[in-house]
């Protein structure tokens, strides 16, 4: 079972299932080649796809094109089902930050053929997390900027504020699909500027004032 602690505070949370958007910033839908959702885009990891800052992204065999996403990761601290404003807002309990690796080669393929993004989302390794912090002890402006680097190059930053979707409306649409329990991650979108990771390349993210993420390639 992969774990989740809150800075200052010695609550554990064991992770439930991690719900994930796509094409959360009117760019990086673009640079992709999509239309902007009129609906948030969700998908699924298993908890099994986390590692921890410091750890290794092991490359898959079967891919040839890696590609790094970096996103704002919300973690719930309470079961919700349709949830209100208010619901959604006690609901979130912490942020972070964390990586959704993607296997775009497999990932183009699976489109063409209208399959499940699984194969191409759900390796182990592919959701590498920062610890977390509380909300009582941040208030989210979403002025934050997030960011990441290879091997020391910027590669993708953005403001939070260019979210299609805001983080309540997020956790509220996903609480009309699924029930949303304590545990459950919301990885919430990346900004333009995806690209390719190789063996050996040295990922570094961060969300001003909130977390910070180092992972190698292997
Ligand atoms: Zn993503």
């Amino acid at each position: 079972m992969k774990k989740i602690k809150i800075a200052n505070s010695n609550k554990e949370f064991t992770v439930g299932k991690i719900v994930c958007v796509g094409r959360n910033y009117e760019a990086h839908a673009k640079e992709l080649g999509n239309e902007i959702p009129t609906k948030p885009v969700v998908f699924i990891k298993p908890a099994s796809s986390i590692i921890y800052s410091g750890e290794q992204i092991i490359y898959p065999e079967y891919s040839s094109e890696m590609h790094h996403e970096v996103e704002l990761v919300l973690l719930i601290g309470k079961k919700i089902k349709n949830a209100d404003e208010v619901q959604a807002e006690k609901a979130i309990i912490g942020y972070g930050v964390g990586l959704d690796m993607t296997l775009r080669d497999i990932q183009n393929k699976l489109k063409e053929k209208s399959h499940p993004w699984t194969i191409a989302k759900c390796f182990d390794t592919s959701a590498p997390l920062s610890g977390f912090i509380s909300k009582k002890n941040y208030k989210l402006t979403l002025n934050e900027e997030i960011s990441l680097s290879v091997n020391d190059i910027v590669k993708q930053k953005e403001h939070l504020n260019l979210m299609l979707f805001s983080p309540l409306q997020l956790v509220q649409y996903i609480s009309s699909l699924m029930t949303l329990e304590e545990g459950d991650l919301i990885f919430t979108g990346t900004p333009s500027g995806v690209g390719k990771v190789k063996k050996g390349d040295k990922l570094y993210a961060k969300i001003t004032g909130i977390a910070e993420l180092s992972c190698t390639v292997i």
